[in-house]
């Protein structure tokens, strides 16, 4: 019997409401057994018992539902535990679990990408329409200001991408890619957020209005700097495992 409340569900409406979907929900089974007494549960969508509270008004990903999830005296069959059901000794289960994250980062970092792709691309397609073009090979202090910015943009976009590339080709060949899944999410997380505040500011006002598609990237651009472990969290995770350290030592 699963009770309590998870806020901020991604497609949690659609998934518990309004489709034929399912839940997974992790949920303490053993408080006394630590992080060990954590098991994931599949709750399929119109179960008795879960339902949702709230709706989030949300600055981005607009398309994309953001619910409240309560659960109240749900009954989840035995059959639909990820795993076994037994409380192990250890926590190694619950470290599998994390390592959902390893898959998942890189995951949010290629949506970010393609989000400040599309701002880098129109913003060079329109200043390809005005006649400008950015000269590459020029000396660094005879560049424009907008020439140094879409340079810029380009560097940081292709940095977030050849990181992702790498955490994603490890992964895809059963490597360990907890680091470099934490480098590329906390990279492309910032990239395009700077990416599409710069695409509106040079856009000038257009950038701003709503008849062109700039201002929604940039709103849609921050939640990948956000879920999925926040930009702050992903650089600690880098820094512990470069300096060798516990979540205990480097908090
Ligand atoms: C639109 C949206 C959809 C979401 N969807 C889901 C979902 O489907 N499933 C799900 O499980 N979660 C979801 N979340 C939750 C999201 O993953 C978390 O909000 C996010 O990881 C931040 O965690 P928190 O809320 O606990 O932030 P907090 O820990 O309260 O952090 C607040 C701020 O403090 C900073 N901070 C915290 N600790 C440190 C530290 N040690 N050092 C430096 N800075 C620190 C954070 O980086 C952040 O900027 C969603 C959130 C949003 C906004």
């Amino acid at each position: 019997m699963l009770n309590g409340t998870k806020i901020f569900c991604t497609s949690g409406l659609m998934a518990a409401e309004k489709s034929e979907g399912f839940v997974v929900v992790w949920a303490t089974v053993d408080r006394s057994a630590g992080r060990a007494g954590i098991k994931a549960f599949v709750v399929e969508a119109g179960t008795a018992g879960m339902y949702v509270t709230k709706v989030e008004n949300k600055l981005g990903i607009r398309a994309s539902d953001t619910a409240t999830l309560v659960f109240e005296d749900c009954r989840v069959p035995l059959a639909n535990i990820l795993g076994s059901p037994e409380v192990p000794k250890t926590s190694e289960g619950f470290k599998g679990v994390m390592a959902t994250f390893d898959a998942t980062r890189p995951i949010v970092a290629a949506s970010a990408i393609g989000v400040g792709r599309a701002a880098l691309d129109f913003v060079n397609e329109t200043l390809s329409e005005h006649g400008i073009t950015i000269r590459y090979g020029a000396p660094p202090h005879k560049l424009t200001a907008l020439e140094r910015d879409v340079m810029d943009m380009e560097a940081q976009l292709e940095a977030a991408r050849l990181l992702t590339w790498r955490a994603a080709w490890m992964m895809d060949n059963g490597m360990r890619n907890n680091l470099e899944a934490s480098m590329a999410k906390a990279k492309a997380g910032l990239a395009v957020t700077l990416i599409t505040q710069k695409a509106v500011e040079l856009l000038g006002p257009l950038g701003y209005s709503r008849q062109l598609l700039l201002e929604k990237w940039m709103r849609d651009a921050k939640i990948n700097d956000i879920f999925e472990g926040t930009q702050q969290i992903n650089q600690l995770i880098v820094a512990r495992r470069i300096l060798g350290y516990s979540s205990k030592e480097l908090s």
